[in-house]
This record gives structure tokens, C-alpha cells and sequence, in this order.
């Protein structure tokens, strides 16, 4: 019995392990991931500048002409 619980001792450390790497590498692929899209950006401003060089501190729609807002870095 002793051997056998071992076994499964083993077993769930592996996979415990294995869990852990998966977890990683999503974790560390939902960053890059959230790094390459609209989180980079501190800025947002119309793409047609209809109030100059006004900014925005969220990404939304352009109060002027209803244009998405274009990300500023
Ligand atoms: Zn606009």
C-alpha cells in the first residue's frame, strides 16, 4: 500500500508540476499578448484630430465625428 500511494504521490507532483509550467507559459503568452494590444497606449486621440491635439486618458470614440480613438505610446 505504501508503494502504492507513493506512485500516485508521484503522479500528482507531476502533474502539479506540469500544471505550473502550462500556467507559466499562459500567464507569460497573456502578457506579451496584452503588451502587443491597446494597454501600451497612455494616450488616445481622434485619428482626425477634430479637437487639435486634445487627449484622452481612455480609449473610446471621438465626441466630434464618433471615430474609435487612435492610440497614442
Ligand atoms: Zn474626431
Amino acid at each position: 500500500m505504501a508503494a502504492h500511494r507513493s506512485i500516485v504521490n508521484t503522479q500528482y507532483r507531476f502533474s502539479m508540476k506540469l500544471f505550473s509550467r502550462i500556467a507559466i507559459v499562459a500567464l507569460a503568452g497573456a502578457i506579451a499578448f496584452s503588451s502587443c494590444g491597446e494597454e501600451k497606449y497612455t494616450k488616445y486621440q481622434c485619428p482626425m484630430k477634430c479637437e487639435q491635439e486634445k487627449t484622452y486618458d481612455k480609449p473610446g470614440t471621438c465626441p466630434v465625428c464618433g471615430m474609435k480613438l487612435k492610440g497614442i505610446k
